[in-house]
């Protein structure tokens, strides 16, 4: 006799679940990919560049400044590589640096870091690419040199964005380098300030194959609470309504325009945001590697429910 009763579900073991919204998984250490790739996730909705740049000890400005771009070059190739390849052919969007001064001080090179009141809405991501162009460079040379050897299923995403200038202009260095952003190179930006959701019309009109919510940086802009004091930490929350607001909008835009929409903040491993998500018709969502398996569940439950209310619908005339 079955001493747990009836059964109302039968869990599947080792069953690939088939989701038409991706389900993708975050990477920060190149390390790390071989793991993550085996979840079955359907690529990498965000490559950290900060701990690959933190294990080589020495301030990317450093290499510039000591005239050794190639040196950061290759030990970008390397790092990168390790990624493409084990997710290859499934996409991996490799986000540019975005490193808060406060958190690079401790490398060689890093004494020279300005010491600002409040990092968090200081100098970082592409704000700062665009005034030390040489990084960027050679981020982009290091992505060139691995498309020009097969794996051109890696793709470029912008931290911090808040005005479509800065699109363009970061679009403009990857060209001289010998990219073609969106044309042979997959492009997007990451919506993580109130001003990049509430004018995602312009940022579209500007030429974006994707965009990706950055909650963790979303919830500390809209909700004014620097997400490292611990003195407010009480109040941030991915789950005040406004942060949802701003997400639904860009996503309905998105939708209009062709966009592909996905999320690689925190809040895109947490369920009932990920359900919310679905419902409002985001392409993909970016997981930790120890959720993409929840995830993965939590997206086909909600996936199906909405094609049972359709046909329902349908059904009904
Ligand atoms: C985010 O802001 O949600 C994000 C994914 O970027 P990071 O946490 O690296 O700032
Ligand atoms: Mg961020």
């Amino acid at each position: 006799k079955d001493e747990t009763g009836p059964k109302t579900a039968t869990i599947v073991q080792n069953q690939p679940i088939l989701t038409v919204t991706e389900v993708k998984v975050n990477v920060s250490m190149p390390e790390a990919a071989q793991k993550a790739s085996e979840t079955g996730a359907d690529g990498v909705g965000l490559l950290r560049t900060e701990h690959m740049m933190l294990a080589l000890g020495v301030h990317p400005k450093k290499f510039i400044m000591d005239g050794k771009e190639d040196e950061l070059v290759k030990a970008l190739v390397e790092n990168i590589l390790k990624v493409a390849d084990a997710f290859y052919p499934k996409t991996v969007w490799y986000r540019t640096l975005d490193a808060p001064t406060d958190e690079f001080q401790s490398l060689e090179g890093g004494e020279n870091e300005p010491h600002e009141h409040n990092p968090m809405l200081g100098w970082r991501g592409i704000r700062r690419e665009l005034d030390e162009p040489e990084i960027l460079r050679a981020e982009f040379k290091a992505v060139k040199k691995l498309h020009e050897e097969g794996y051109t299923n890696i793709g470029v995403m912008l931290p911090l964005v808040q005005h479509p200038s800065e699109l363009r202009e970061a679009k403009k260095i990857a060209r001289e380098v010998g990219l073609r952003p969106q044309e042979n190179i997959e492009w997007g930006i990451m919506v993580e300030t109130p001003a990049a959701a509430l004018t995602i019309e312009d940022f579209i009109a500007e030429g974006i194959d994707f965009v990706s919510f950055g909650t963790n940086d979303l919830t500390q802009y809209t909700l004014a609470i620097d997400r490292n004091n611990e003195h407010v930490a009480g109040l941030y929350s991915e789950r005040h309504p406004a942060i949802m607001k701003l997400i639904g909008r860009v996503i309905k835009e998105c939708n209009k325009a062709g966009v592909k929409t996905s999320i690689c903040g925190q809040a895109g491993s947490m369920p009932d945001i990920v359900e919310q998500l679905v419902e409002l018709g985001i392409t993909s969502v970016s997981a930790n590697t120890d959720a993409v398996a929840t995830v993965r569940e939590v997206v086909a439950r909600v996936e199906k429910k909405l094609v049972l209310k359709a046909a329902r619908k349908m059904m009904q005339g």
